[in-house]
Parts: C-alpha cells; structure tokens; sequence
C-alpha cells in the first residue's frame, strides 16, 4: 500500500456522500463502466468517461486490491431517443451506410478501444457485448416477470416502476411530477412514463438485422437490461464500483438499479457509484452525422499527442464540469512534454536513492490526493513539483515519478526525451514543412496532406500553433 493511500475517500452518488471505500470481498474489487454505443466514433467528452475509471482502478490495483474491470460494446438495444422509441442507433448507422449491423459495431468498437490504449487506458478485463449476452438478458427478464416487475404490451415487456418502491430512490426523482411533466417521452400505452423496456418485439413488417427469438416473441433487448445482466455475469449479484457519464443517473442506472434490485433480490445492488461529470466541449463538438465529431485523432491532426488530453482530464477533478479548448489542450501537450523530460533527465541519471524518507515524503502528498476521492488536479501538482525538486537528486525524483506513473499513465518508463521544437534543425524538413503550408494557403490540401504523410513517415511531426507550424520527431 503506498504512503498516504490507506484511506480511500469516494464520492458515492446513491449515497450522495464522500465514504471511505472498502471492498466487500477483498482483495477483489469489481468495476463495471458503462461502455460506447458503437454506431458512431466516440467524442473526447465519451472518453472522459472512461479516463476516470482508468485512474480509480489504477489507484485500487495500487492499493493492491485485485480488480476486474468490465466495461461494455452496446452493439444494439439502444434506441436512438433514450427513451422507448426510435430506431436502434446501430440498426440505423447500418441502413445508412449500406454495411451491415455487425461491421458498423466491430469498426467503431475497434475506433473506441485504439483511442482508449491511445489515451493510456489498460485494457479492460472483461469486454463484453450485448449482442452476445442476449441469454443472459432474458433470463433476466424472466425473472422479473415471475416476480411481477412487468407487464407486456404489443410493441414488447415493460418494466412495471410502480412494483419497485425504492425506483425513484437512486437519483431523487419526483415520480409524481414527472408523470404529469411531460418530460419523459410516452409509449401511449404505459402504465407510467418512467415504465421502460426490457424486452422489445420487431414491429410486424419489419426485418431487423439483429433480433431473437425469446418467450415474448422475436425481437431484441431493450437498452438498459444489457447492462444489469452483463455485470451480473462477471461481477456477481453485488459488486462494489459501477462507473459512468453523469448523464446515466437519472434513467439508465436508475433503471439498471431497479431492475437488478428486483432480479436478483439485493440492495444495495452496487457500494459505489461513481460518475463522471460532463467534458463541455461546447462549439467544439460538432455533429456525429456530419462525421466531423471532435476525437482522439483531432488532436493528433493539430499535432497533439493523446495523452495530453488525458494529463488535460486529470487537471480538472471529476465531479466538475471541464471546458475544452484546444488551448488548454495544447497547454497540456507542453506540461506533458516538460514532465517526460524532467523524467528522462532522472531516469537516465540512474543511481540509487539515497534519502528515501523525502521520496515518501513526496509520495505520501500524491497518493493522499488521490484518496482524497480522486483528486487528480492536486496529485498531478505533485508529481510537476517532485519531477524538478531541488531537494530531490534524480534518483529520488525518479522514484516519485515511476511511482506516480502507475496512475498517471505516461508510459514515463519507457519514455523517450521529447524534442518539443526542431524547427530550424534541418533544412531539408524545414522546406518541406514551407512547402506543405505553401500548399495550404493555396487549399492545395491533397499536396499538403501528402507532405504531412511523407514527414510522418519518418517520424517527423508538424505541429500547428498559433504563430504557425513547428515541427518536431516524435517522442514515441
Ligand atoms: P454513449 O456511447 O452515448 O452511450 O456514451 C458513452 C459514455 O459517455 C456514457 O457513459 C456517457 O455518459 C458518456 N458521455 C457522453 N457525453 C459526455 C461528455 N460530454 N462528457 C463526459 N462523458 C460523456
Ligand atoms: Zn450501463
């Protein structure tokens, strides 16, 4: 366990309060993340809700604890209002691209998982889709029928809220009010608007690509049920962290909640719930349809390495809503650069560390900031501070650093120095460079991209800045 970590404080929002996490079966720890909807790329504000998942587990395997992670592919069931209505959002990619259901996901599925190793996420140990799960999801739904959660109408199985009387516990809702609101969309014939689907029946007339046949007719699983029984599956009956955009609270984990507490007979079905609050990418984000969607490789095309963005997440913390702009990003990008190199220096350095009570000293403040319900802001400041500590000699400040890799994820072992600007060290690249913006200014972009591409290949990369392009080799 490392110094300062043996408390590890946790925002839990079914409780609505910061506790001191432990594990209901240790040294085993289950997490299980709400995973992408694989018909469309995933934006970076999709990958801060995966990021932060990335750092708790990191802390709880540095705490020691054994933690299965499980995150999933929604590779159908979810519609496109979140509600009951509306085309399956992959079916719909599907029909408008011309390629079948299965491609769509798999593309995008492999999008999603380059873009997490490429934001230094570990891969998850379990990755499961709905789509393969689907026995799973009815026998769920069978259960919950012979316990009397649900009713069925035409269009397919309901999940009856009325039956359960802690529904509107989880995320403090009004039932009452939100009945006559108007704010949740209605399937006419529900008992109440917040009634979800468990089950949905392929409209007569209409072949779907994905759909099976079940107890309540042909047809496919509604979007929230996925979840419940894919946890259930690896995790248990009860497992101790479920993560997730802070979007979900109010009907999806609600719903998954409900219907795993009548199912399976547990409460609490899960110890803590951790959300992550929104990345407000503003004008930033443009539209999924038009396929411009601001991503990992966004930034990699203005010369940005990925992991800036995620020394750029953890400079905010979690509960807080952070604004993109490229300029933070690209701050980020040079903070990152300054900490890799301050690492090489003293990882190159070698020598053993002498006064290890000041190396605990740094990494006592780093790992007690991060028990401090994950505040990654301040344990980052620690881990800048450390890298150029004058009371530290580089075997010292490298054992801080390697130590605080584990969740920071910079890959600083294998690190190589970065070169932040070589403009002006070759003249050969510096030519190539002009004439690449040559050709932009004359919106020649076929010559331009082609320039780009030659230099990439080896392994010279063009970074775009406000003063206009430097160029750089790569640090990887
Ligand atoms: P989806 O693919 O739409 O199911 O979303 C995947 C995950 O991204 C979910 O956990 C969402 O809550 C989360 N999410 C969506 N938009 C944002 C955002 N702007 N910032 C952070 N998380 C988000
Ligand atoms: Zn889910």
């Amino acid at each position: 366990m490392p110094p300062g970590l043996e408390d590890l404080r946790l925002y839990d929002t079914r409780t609505r309060s910061v506790r001191t996490f432990e594990a209901s079966a240790p040294p085993a720890v289950g997490i299980y993340t709400c995973g992408p909807t694989v018909y469309a790329p995933q934006h970076l504000g999709n990958m801060r809700s995966q990021l932060v998942p990335d750092v708790l587990r990191r802390v709880l395997l540095a705490a020691e604890y054994e933690v299965t992670y499980v995150t999933n592919i929604t590779d159908v069931g979810h519609l496109v209002s979140d509600a009951d209505e509306g085309e399956d959002k992959v079916e719909q990619a599907a029909a408008a691209s011309g390629r079948t259901a299965t491609e769509i996901a798999a593309h995008w599925t492999e999008q999603w998982a380059t873009d997490r190793a490429r934001l230094g996420c570990l891969e998850p140990d379990v990755l499961p889709k709905a789509a393969s799960h689907i026995d799973e999801q009815i026998a769920m739904v069978e259960a919950l029928e012979r316990l009397g959660h649900t009713y069925v109408l035409d269009d397919g199985v309901y999940f009856d809220v009325a039956s359960h009387p802690r529904y509107a516990e989880f995320a403090h809702l009004d039932l009452a009010e939100l009945a006559t609101s108007g704010r949740v969309e209605r399937v006419e014939e529900k008992r109440h608007p917040a009634d979800f689907a468990l089950w949905k029946r392929t409209a007569p007339g209409v072949v779907r690509q994905q759909e099976w046949d079940s107890p309540w007719g042909r047809g496919f699983p509604g979007w929230h049920i996925e979840c419940s029984a894919m946890a259930t599956r690896y995790l248990g009956s009860r497992f101790d962290i479920h993560t997730g955009g802070v979007d979900h609270v109010r009907v999806h984990h609600t719903n998954e909640v409900a219907q795993s507490e009548c199912a399976l007979d547990v409460h609490p079905w899960v110890g803590w719930w951790v959300h992550t609050e929104f990345l407000d990418l503003g004008g930033a984000k443009m539209s999924k349809s038009k396929g411009d969607v601001l991503v990992v490789d966004t930034l990699v095309e203005r010369g940005l390495d990925p992991l800036a963005f995620r020394y750029f997440t953890l400079q905010a913390h979690y509960r807080q809503q952070q604004a993109f702009t490229f300029e933070a990003v690209q701050a980020a990008d040079t903070a990152l650069r300054r900490l890799i190199g301050h690492a090489v220096a003293a990882r190159d350095a070698g020598g053993a560390v002498t006064d290890p009570e000041r190396v605990d000293a740094y990494r006592r403040r780093f790992w007690a900031a991060l028990g401090d319900d994950l505040n990654t802001s301040q344990a980052l400041a620690v881990a800048s501070e450390a890298s150029k500590a004058d009371d530290l000699g580089p075997a010292e400040r490298w054992a801080v650093l390697a130590d605080a890799d584990r969740v920071l994820g910079f890959g600083l072992a294998d690190a190589r120095s970065p070169l932040p600007d070589d403009s002006g060290s070759d003249e050969r690249i510096d030519g190539l460079v002009a004439e690449r913006e040559s050709a932009r200014a004359a919106r020649d972009f076929a010559t331009a991209d082609r320039v780009r591409a030659e230099l990439a290949a080896e392994g010279v990369e063009i970074v775009d800045t406000p003063t206009g392009p430097t160029w750089r080799h790569r640090a990887d």
